[in-house]
């Protein structure tokens, strides 16, 4: 049998890097991954097939803690989630490394800072081709680099919400986008700037997604192998507990073991938290990598809402997603907690205004909010709760457990913004709450994270500052996992930086340096 010097498990932000990274050192790596890829087909860009059919979600069923059936709004495919991501591509804040209290507690410090980050940032950047602008988002941290594209151009509705927002004393900024648009040059650009990006996979590649970054690069490296339709069932280790020596995967029905000396889990929080439990053995009685107990706890996945902001105003927008408000993120003077970050949804049409069927304002049908409405999308910080968490029922399955928390800073951000909108023109104002709402509470699992937490104490955490397992020494996760904290960014551009720098810890550890020399001289 084939042995490996590294199997990567997930294909996404986190694996998918993490094979770009490794790829070009000659290391063998097989990047496993139980989707294919994402058919490249007219209904990618079809709203009813996407948000009323979920053509594209995993029709796996997972349970609420009371048993009920959660039909998760997640994809498995190569590219994991960034495929239908809309490549809003943020920064952390230099603050959101460090313990920072909120209403609702502390959220807690990183085990590293914003500046051992800092310089992956830059390169995640500029392997995501991020089109933005530094020195406009107020709460920005410092940056080694200018972003590698201009920022993308507000079309004029978003344009005018922007000079009012700016009258009324606020800055406004453009959204960092790991989108390929040459607005200089549109006969040549890849990206067409359409009405279907955000929920979306790009028709035309020309979105910053993993699959087209870094897989398909990484698979021109002969050393790199991609299975697909290839699910890890579960991690076998020696009789020390010490060391993964198999990884059991069922590839098209059959299942094999496969071998690696280096074995690294990034098949996104929920997934990876829920292969370690069922990688429980006599040695990890409560699962793989958690003496501590804290793996698939801290769930957290964002205090998220779509605000609707229906003006008289129509609003022809095709790509609306440029603009965000970050004012709000670390509180105000009337409340010196962090609210969070204020931005927007891909445009919404009556289609997918229908799919979420909210009750909508009397005598207005669909059609017309969607062509009058702002869709924005806030975003607040979700603090790490140990009873918030990924378990499995009797038979396996994933159940995930979640009470949302720091919700009032959230009602604070969705008041401060109805209240700008109502003071700069825009009336009847519509809320719609993707997660704590009657219409999908729990299965907007998006910004999943928190389940593997990296630490210093092996108490606390299950992944030392490399993102290893304290208890496993060839085990290591690299998706969303490790977030110890949720800040209230976007998370995929941290998932990236990340996993750039475990890449290098790896080639360090495995001497990739040197194998090419190593090889040459057999
Ligand atoms: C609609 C939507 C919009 C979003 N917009 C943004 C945005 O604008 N900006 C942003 O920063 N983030 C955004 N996100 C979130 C972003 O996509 C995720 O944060 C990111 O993809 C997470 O990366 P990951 O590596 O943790 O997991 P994923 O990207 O989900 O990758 C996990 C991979 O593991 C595979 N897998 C799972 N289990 C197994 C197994 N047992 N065996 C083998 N393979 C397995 C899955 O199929 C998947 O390919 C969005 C998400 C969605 C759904
Ligand atoms: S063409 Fe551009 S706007 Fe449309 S989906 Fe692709 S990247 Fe997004």
């Amino acid at each position: 049998m084939k042995h490996y010097d590294v199997i990567i498990i997930g294909s996404g932000a986190g694996g998918g890097t993490l094979a770009y990274r490794l790829a070009a050192s000659g290391t063998r790596v097989l990047l496993l991954e139980r989707g294919g890829y994402v058919p490249r087909e007219k209904a990618n860009w079809d709203s009813r097939a996407v948000n009323v059919e979920a053509r594209y979600h995993t029709r796996e069923v997972w349970r609420d803690r009371d048993g009920r059936p959660l039909h998760p709004h997640t994809s498995y495919n190569v590219g994991g989630n960034t495929k239908f991501y809309g490549a809003a591509l943020f920064r952390m804040r230099e603050r959101d490394f460090e313990a920072l209290p909120h209403y609702d507690g502390l959220s807690p410090a990183w085990p590293i800072g914003y500046a051992d980050l800092e310089p992956y940032y830059a390169e995640a950047e500029r392997l995501y081709q991020v089109h933005g602008e530094r020195g406009v988002d107020p709460t920005e941290p410092w940056s080694s680099t200018p972003y590698p594209f201009p920022a993308i151009s507000h079309e004029p509705r978003i344009q005018q919400l922007h000079d009012d927002l700016a009258r009324a004393g606020l800055r406004p900024f453009h959204v960092p986008l790991g989108v390929r648009l040459d607005e200089r040059q549109p006969h040549v650009s890849a990206c067409i700037r359409c009405n279907t990006c955000d929920g979306y996979a790009c028709l035309v590649q020309a979105k910053s997604d993993a699959q087209v970054t870094c897989v398909d690069p990484a698979l021109r490296h002969p050393n790199v192998t991609l299975m697909t339709h290839a699910q890890v069932l579960r991690l076998e280790t020696s009789a020390t507990g010490r060391e993964v020596t198999g990884v059991v995967v069922r590839h098209h029905g059959a299942d094999e073991v496969l071998r690696a000396d280096v074995v690294v889990v990034s098949c996104g929080a929920i997934n990876s938290a829920a292969l370690l439990l069922r990688s429980a053995s006599d040695r990890h009685p409560r699962g793989l990598a958690n003496r501590s107990g804290v793996v698939g706890r801290h769930y957290m996945g964002h205090v998220n809402s779509v605000v609707l902001a229906i003006s008289t105003t129509p609003n022809p927008t095709v790509f609306q997603k440029t603009l965000a408000l970050n004012d709000f993120y670390f509180g105000d003077p009337d409340f010196p907690y962090p609210m969070g970050h204020i931005s927007f949804v891909g445009k919404l049409d009556a289609v997918a205004l229908g799919a979420g069927a909210p009750p909508f304002v009397p005598g207005l049908t669909l059609d017309i909010i969607a062509r009058h409405s702002l869709d924005f999308w806030l975003t607040s910080e979700d603090l790490p709760d140990p009873d918030n968490r990924v378990t499995l029922d009797r038979d396996g399955n994933i159940v995930l457990d979640y009470t949302p928390n720091n919700v009032e800073p959230h009602g604070r951000l969705v008041k401060r913004l109805e209240y700008l909108l109502e003071h700069i023109g825009a009336k009847h104002i519509v809320r719609r709450n993707l997660f704590v709402g009657q219409r999908i509470p729990l299965a907007g699992v998006a910004h999943q994270n928190g389940t593997v937490r990296f630490g210093h104490d092996p108490a606390t955490s299950a992944l030392d500052v490399n993102c290893r397992a304290h208890d496993v020494d060839n085990l290591y996760v690299v998706d969303g996992s490790f977030f110890p904290s949720s800040a209230a960014v976007n998370p995929a551009l941290t998932i990236v930086a990340n996993a750039l720098r475990v890449g290098d810890h790896l080639l360090e550890r495995l001497g990739a340096g040197t194998r090419e020399v190593a090889d040459a001289a057999r």
